[in-house]
């Protein structure tokens, strides 16, 4: 072989021998084809794998490319445009020219080589050496198929789910900003839309993580089916999916939503794994991309909407609209306002009492603490505008800390002659961990509250939904000799086995069923089966939300033991407690009745005949209840009427009667003593297009209606809480009034006030708003009394007060 591998300087021929062997060795030893080149690039020595190589394909040249010039090969195969190797080749090319010239110390290039049967990936590899006295270089070729495939399947996995094998999060968006600039340049319609698996959860629970495994699998399998070709499905979290939709037909708006009904119906059939048929819901929120919005904020309006579709229940798809973005920017404005208050030195919180009464004596013997927050600006707010937001947030736990801190501090006076008052406070589900007991074990020692009057409520639902971690938590507060109740029962709906399972003391009846009696024979039969389970398993009973006498009287024949609710009292401030005590003593004993035989309500022929003469003169429910209020004296169990009441007593065709369009004028007069209220009400007023003013009190309110040039406004706003001239005050002189009494009256009042929603009926307001309110809530009410003027024009109080 007369081809110098390695330069030599003044070779002596053996040496040069030697070398030469060396070379070869070298080159032969590398587990790849291997060439050297000179500084023109020709190719002056390869290997034997190469030979091997080249014989394997085909190749017959017995000089195995030896004399060819290497860069030639790559320019021909760059040159040649459109061929598979085309750009490697002229990369290649481009290395080996540097190489060559000294100005690269390495070059290495990795370049995919498919044949019909096989795909594989090399690395070539240039090293600098003098060859034939020039700069030449060794070319090194590497199969690396295995690397590369391992190296493609660990990207793979970093963007995949590696359950259901669908994009992840991080692919998603960035599907989701190539898309979005795609449809910002190209003017395309994209939307996305995320869903959400309602109560997925109890899946796990029910057939173990495996089995909710294959289910999410096939949940994947059913959403990837709906897609479109170019759409993108990824799993964006445990039980949550998300699809980018791409390029819609922009003629058709409604399409994305269509789109996402499909993927929720797609889980209707029931899914069947290991045999066990399981029914799966979800809901979906959907966001329909606008030009220049960035990937943020598409992905917020699509949270904004999944959370709307999820507050509407399973089953729902919600898309992202101006309303959906009020009420998210109020919701966060809010939790803004939560978060400030229970860091804040002043506490904005109180607790209020409500007595809970043995039927039997007619006897206080406990108290309910339910929480309120003092709102700088929207003023007393009840628990059911604020509980769920401080759950969603987890907020709960600090407020969950204060009410227990302060329901064991004020046990002390919490006494009525003399005896000592059990006390129940409310517990939300996450605030049941493993933290639980020894914080109330430590609030109870501060305190002189023995553990025996203390009650943890925590409603059926929650239990139902968390039921490991929960049951050892009330396992735990019992042993300590804390009461357990379950609150709103009959609401939950999962089957009772629970109650074997959990050391409940007390069941409480949810309001709901209560209020039914005498009024629906299932709500009375419902009453009577929790009585009988309460029994079965040793527990006592609650009534709650018993508002007449013939609740009263009913709950007590069925055995009930305790009751609270607006017949006694409302729950009301500590300064009011006493106040509120001795009321209850007022209340009559209700007679008990035998069990056997549980009273049947039908209403008196002569209040059914009332009824029918005031609906047949078109007379609104609250109107009629009012009258029926006043027959009390005549009515042996001396139940109040609330308009809802009436209504379930009446035809359900005849309710909507009497309801036209009498008031065009749209102007709104809002009364209200809290100036930012005032401005935020009037900007949503003013937006949907009706005139305002402002009064800030009833009576600033009553002197701008009576002028005598005074347009009369389409519907009136007042607001409960403005002592002394409140809205009490104020509808009792519009509805006095004879220009006034036809216009349609809100009440704006906080959800603590729900006993006022008697009161609101019979005083002669239309509709109620309870605050905390998105103004959007507000505009539709106004808007809806606006079109409907009073449910009776003509004035029903003058006729029938
Ligand atoms: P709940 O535990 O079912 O409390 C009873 C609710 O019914 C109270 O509403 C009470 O004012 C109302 N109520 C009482 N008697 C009557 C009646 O005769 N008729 C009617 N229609 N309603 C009556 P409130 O105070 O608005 O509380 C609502 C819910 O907020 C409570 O329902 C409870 O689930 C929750 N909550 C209240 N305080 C707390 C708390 O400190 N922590 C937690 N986690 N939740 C609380
Ligand atoms: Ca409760
Ligand atoms: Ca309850």
């Amino acid at each position: 072989m007369g081809t110098r591998v390695v330069p030599v300087t003044n070779p002596v021929e053996g040496q040069a021998t030697s070398l030469q062997q060396l070379a070869r060795g070298l080159l032969d030893a590398w587990q790849g084809p291997v060439c050297a080149v000179d500084s023109e690039s020709k190719i002056v020595a390869v290997n034997q794998v190469w030979r091997d190589h080249a014989a394997a394909h085909g190749g017959t040249d017995e000089s195995c490319g030896v004399g060819v010039s290497y860069l030639d090969t790559c320019d021909r195969a760059a040159a040649h445009g459109g061929g598979p190797y085309s750009v490697d080749a002229a990369i290649v090319a481009q290395g080996i020219r540097q190489v060559l010239a000294g100005s690269l110390g390495q070059f290495g290039h990795d370049y995919p080589c498919d044949s019909p049967s096989q795909s594989r990936w090399f690395n070539v590899r240039l090293t600098p050496a003098v060859i034939n006295d020039g700069m030449g270089a060794v070319i090194s070729h590497l199969d690396i198929t295995e690397l590369h495939e391992s190296q493609r399947s660990i990207a793979h996995q970093s963007l995949h789910d590696p359950l259901t094998d669908l994009p992840n999060r991080e692919l998603m968006l960035d599907r989701l900003e190539h898309a979005v600039n795609d449809a910002d340049r190209n003017g395309l319609e994209i939307a996305v839309t995320h869903l959400d698996l309602h109560r997925y959860g109890q899946v796990n629970d029910r057939i173990g993580y495996r089995g909710g495994d294959a289910v999410l699998v096939q949940v994947a399998e059913r959403l990837q089916a709906q897609l479109r070709p170019g759409d993108t499905l990824s799993r964006s979290s445990g039980d949550k999916f998300m699809v980018l939709w791409a390029d819609l037909d922009p003629d058709r708006p409604g399409v994305a939503v269509e789109l996402s009904q499909g993927l929720v119906h797609a889980l209707d059939d029931p899914f069947d794994i290991v045999g066990v048929p399981l029914q799966l819901s979800a809901s979906a929120g959907v966001a329909m991309h606008t030009r220049g919005q960035s990937v943020d904020e598409l992905l917020q309006s699509m949270d904004a909407a999944l959370q709307d579709a999820k507050s509407r229940g399973p089953g729902h798809v919600a898309r992202f609209t101006h309303e959906v973005r009020e009420a998210t920017t109020f919701r966060r404005s809010l939790e803004a306002d939560l978060r400030q208050a229970l860091v804040g030195t002043v506490t904005q919180f109180v607790l209020h009492y409500q007595p809970v009464v043995d039927l039997a004596s007619g006897r206080v013997a406990a108290v309910e603490a339910l929480v309120r927050w003092q709102h700088p600006v929207w003023g007393l707010l009840g628990p059911d505008r604020f509980i769920p937001l401080a759950e969603a947030t987890g907020l709960i736990h600090q407020l969950g800390d204060w009410v227990l801190e302060q329901a064991v501090q004020d046990a002390a006076t919490l006494t009525h002659q003399g005896r000592e008052l059990d006390v129940a406070v409310n517990f939300s589900v996450r605030q049941l961990d493993d933290r639980t007991v020894a914080k109330l074990q430590r609030a109870l020692e501060r305190s002189a509250l023995k553990p025996g009057r203390l009650i943890v409520e925590v409603t059926e639902s929650a239990i139902v939904e968390d039921q490991e971690g929960t049951a050892t938590t009330l396992e735990a507060l019992s042993q300590l000799g804390v009461k357990i109740a379950v609150d709103d029962f009959g609401t939950g709906y999962s089957s009772l086995l629970y109650l074997r399972r959990y050391p409940v003391d007390i069941l409480k009846i949810d309001r709901e069923f209560v209020a039914g009696i005498g009024l629906r024979a299932d709500d009375e039969a419902i009453c009577a089966s929790i009585t009988d389970l309460a029994t079965a398993v040793g527990a006592s009973t609650v009534g709650e939300g018993v508002e007449t006498m013939q609740q009263y009287a009913f709950l007590r024949s069925l055995g009930c033991r305790q009751g609270q609710g607006f017949l006694w009292s409302p729950a009301v401030a500590l300064d009011k407690f006493e106040a509120a005590m001795n009321s209850c003593d007022q209340v009559p004993v209700a007679a008990p009745r035998s069990l056997g035989a549980p009273p049947r309500q039908s209403l008196d022929p002569e209040v059914t005949a009332l009824i029918a003469k005031m609906h047949a003169e078109g007379a609104p429910l609250h109107a009629i209840a009012a009258a029926l209020n006043r027959t009390i004296g005549r009515n042996p169990s001396g139940e109040r009427w609330t308009a809802g009441a009436v209504a379930r007593g009446l035809p359900a065709a005849g309710i909507e009667s009497g309801i036209e369009d009498s008031n065009p004028a749209p102007f709104v007069l809002i009364c209200n003593d809290v100036e930012p209220i005032r401005r935020l009400l009037r900007i949503g007023l003013e937006q949907a297009g009706f005139a305002v003013e402002e009064a800030a009190d009833g009576r600033a309110a009553m002197a701008r209606l009576i002028q005598t040039d005074a347009p009369t406004p389409a519907v009136i706003v007042l607001d409960s809480q403005q002592a002394p001239y409140d809205a009490w005050w104020a509808i009792a002189a519009i509805r006095a009034h004879h220009t006034l009494d036809d216009v349609p009256v809100l009440l704006v009042t906080t959800a603590t006030a729900k006993h006022a929603s008697v009161e609101a009926d019979e005083a002669g307001f239309d509709a109620t708003v309870t605050k905390p309110f998105p103004p959007a809530e507000l505009v539709k009410a106004v808007s809806r009394l606006a079109t409907t003027g009073r449910s009776v024009p003509g004035g029903p109080k003058s006729r029938f007060r």
